[in-house]
């Protein structure tokens, strides 16, 4: 096959302009994780940041530092642009604390978008681990607007706990869309009727045939790996294998070296990439 990544969408001239920005909501998802809906301050720029499914923006707290944070929202309405957060340090521990009417400064978007010409006619498995579909949530968005286009299309969700699956509220709607949603857990709670265990037991089962399908994979690194080897086990290509990777970035245009992978830049050539690409750089320890 030949899948090919999309151009991003052209992004402001200077990567290093940071725009000011408003919270004007912030939804409660699953413990310790919100989402944050903002909308740039400079007329100019209300409802014209344009992303790709996938890609992210830099976030930054004057005083305090900046973090990559995948853009969560549907890429067809860039009115409000979501950032679903984990509270884990520096940048998302002050966001945490602040309110709507809040100010912050944005720049972006960054980064390689997820395939979407090339899903069509593919039966496409979105394949998310616990906070990874946060970068896959603007691609849930196209297929469930798009999903003739391809010919089926899967979540599996795994998360530790039924409290964990994010987005559940949407997950019906998801449904409705077409998009057959699987949700899975480590461990089971009363109430939970659904699937217990890893996301790669569901790929391990789901009826694939593997010279259509396509995988779309975000989560930790360990969780990607074995996707990856499930998927190759089972017949599909490495080349229709895409992984999301998440590392320490700083510019988040390729400039400065921090999220150096082998020779790739992981915020320009990523993050996401095709699986053939970096599998032999994962595999060496400490790179
Ligand atoms: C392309 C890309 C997209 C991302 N998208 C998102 C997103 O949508 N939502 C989101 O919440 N994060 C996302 N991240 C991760 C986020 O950029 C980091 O967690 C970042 O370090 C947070 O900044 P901070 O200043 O709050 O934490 P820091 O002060 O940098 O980190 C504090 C401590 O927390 C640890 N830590 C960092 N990240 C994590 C983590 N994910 N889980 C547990 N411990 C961690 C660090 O090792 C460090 O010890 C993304 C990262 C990349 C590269």
């Amino acid at each position: 096959m030949t899948a090919t990544f999309p151009a991003p969408p052209p992004r402001s001239a200077d990567p290093w302009a940071a725009h000011p920005a408003r919270i004007e909501r912030i939804v409660d998802e699953i413990p310790g994780v919100r989402t944050y809906e903002i909308v740039p301050m400079e007329p100019a720029l209300r409802g014209r940041w344009r992303f790709a499914a996938g890609q992210f923006n830099m976030l930054q707290l004057p005083g305090i530092g900046e973090a990559a944070i995948s853009i969560s929202s549907d890429a067809d309405e860039p009115d409000v642009l979501a950032h679903t957060i984990r509270a884990v340090g520096n940048v998302t521990d002050a966001l945490a604390r602040l309110g709507p009417g809040a100010e912050l400064l944005l720049r972006g978007p960054f980064g390689r978008p997820w395939p979407d010409r090339e899903l069509a006619g593919r039966d496409v498995v979105i394949v998310a681990g616990g906070l990874g579909l946060a970068s896959q949530r603007a691609a849930v968005y196209r297929l469930a607007r798009t999903h003739a286009a391809c010919r089926s299309a899967t979540l599996l969700l795994g998360a530790k706990r039924p409290e964990g699956l994010l987005y559940a509220a949407e997950h019906e709607s998801w449904r409705r869309a077409g998009i057959d949603v699987v949700p899975v857990v480590d461990a089971a709670a009363p109430g939970w009727s659904g699937r217990t265990g890893l996301v790669t037991g569901l790929l391990e089962e789901l009826p694939l045939d593997p010279t259509r399908a396509t995988i779309l994979c975000c989560g930790p690194d360990p969780m990607i790996g074995a996707v990856a080897a499930v998927a190759l086990r089972r017949g599909v290509a490495a080349e229709a294998i895409f992984v999301s990777l998440e590392r320490n970035m700083g510019c988040g245009f390729g400039h400065c070296g921090l999220c150096q992978l082998g020779p790739f830049f992981v915020c320009h050539d990523g993050p996401v990439f095709r699986w053939d690409r970096v599998a032999p750089l994962l595999a060496v320890p400490g790179l």
